[in-house]
């Protein structure tokens, strides 16, 4: 038997083939794009304007949700995570603190301000490139989400009590989006898609270690999304500290391809950098950083570092982290300082994990 097809990595036309196949009218497949992503629906019992014999054609033939949240959490600050645990055994409940389940598992958030109600979506059960400071690598990659995967997660928040729209994506949760680049593009094209979310491309946000590559790759992306370089560290003997796969490229590499990426597309690259305590928050690396983020014409997004059990790096004190964005903008750079959102539920940058916490 053919495996289920996925209902949240099909588009129009995947759709309709399947009804032709299936022998079902092709009207069938908007109907379930309708139910799907119009009212959130993905019970095909709660489908009343599909015939029974429809349902049950379906039912064998489509996975309408591949993933069970497994917990939730609300934080303080409105801010809300969900473990989803993916492909479980049909014979059991998913349980809380399963051990075994550690690698179908991964965390999604979605983090609400005035205007914006955010989803930061992982890419990969676990992350291949083992960032020092980042509790997502502890343990490595597990295995690449599909571009249904991804997608799905969005629907999973959109289906929380109380939720409202998400309005934009970042690619900022578990793993390294451009080293699974090809469903994280089919996943862009659905989330941006106006029979899917509808979600506009600037509003989507691919965040990368820094793989030039990649970025390279990104250039010729037919949705022009927002670039983020997450780069952590201003010259490359620290950078190669911090990130273990920074030794397969230069920062001169990547300001080359970042320069391209600019010139291609006319959009300006975001510098993620998470300021650690007494490893790259000193007055000397800000002044470097400047240099770097010059040459790049790069806005900067600095974060306070977000403790993790077992991780040796420390949450740097507010004065010297304004003192660090001082440096930056007298050397003529966009600074913010972005406000670490979810921190009570271990939901803020480089917190999330495959467990529940
Ligand atoms: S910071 Fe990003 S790339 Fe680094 S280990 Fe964490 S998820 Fe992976």
């Amino acid at each position: 038997m053919p495996e289920p097809t996925h209902i949240f990595e099909c588009t129009p036309s995947d759709l309709r083939d399947l009804m032709d196949e299936l022998r079902l009218k092709p009207f069938v497949a908007d109907q379930l794009l309708k139910w799907v992503y119009g009212h959130g629906v993905t019970d095909l019992d709660q489908m009343t304007n599909l015939s029974e014999s429809t349902r049950d054609r379906l039912r064998e033939a489509m996975d309408f949700t591949r993933g069970t949240v497994v917990t939730r959490q609300d934080a303080s600050d409105g801010t809300r995570k969900i473990l989803v645990e993916w492909d479980a055994p049909a014979s059991s409940l998913p349980l809380i603190d399963d051990p075994a389940a550690r690698d179908r598992r991964t965390e999604t958030v979605m983090i609400p301000t005035d205007r914006r109600r955010t989803a930061c979506v992982s890419s990969q059960i676990g992350c291949p490139v083992g960032c020092t400071f980042c509790a997502s690598g502890i343990g490595g990659l597990d295995r690449n989400l599909t571009a249904g995967q991804i997608v799905e997660q969005v629907h999973h928040l959109q289906q929380l009590p109380d939720a409202d729209r998400i309005t934009n994506i970042v690619f900022m949760g578990m793993g390294e989006p451009l080293a699974n680049a090809s469903a994280v593009f089919d996943a862009v094209r659905i989330l941006n898609a106006s029979w899917a979310y509808g979600i506009g491309a600037r509003r989507i946000t691919i965040s990368t270690v820094g793989l030039p590559a990649a970025i390279r790759k990104l250039e010729h992306f037919d949705i022009p999304v927002t670039l983020a370089l997450s780069l952590h560290a201003p010259n490359d003997k620290l950078r190669r500290q911090l990130i273990p796969w920074a030794e397969y490229s230069t920062i001169d590499e990547l300001l080359d391809a970042c320069d391209t990426w600019f010139q291609k597309t006319g959009r300006e690259v975001t510098l993620e950098y998470i300021l650690l305590g007494g490893v790259n928050d000193r007055s000397d690396h800000a002044e470097e950083l400047a240099h770097v983020a010059r040459s790049m014409r790069a806005n900067v997004n600095l974060i306070r570092y977000n403790e993790v059990d077992g991780l040796p790096h420390r949450r740097p004190d507010d004065q010297s982290v304004r003192s660090f964005q001082r440096i930056l903008r007298n050397g003529g750079v966009n600074v913010h300082i972005r406000a670490s959102r979810g921190r009570d539920i271990a939901a803020a940058c480089g917190q999330l994990r495959h467990e529940s916490t």
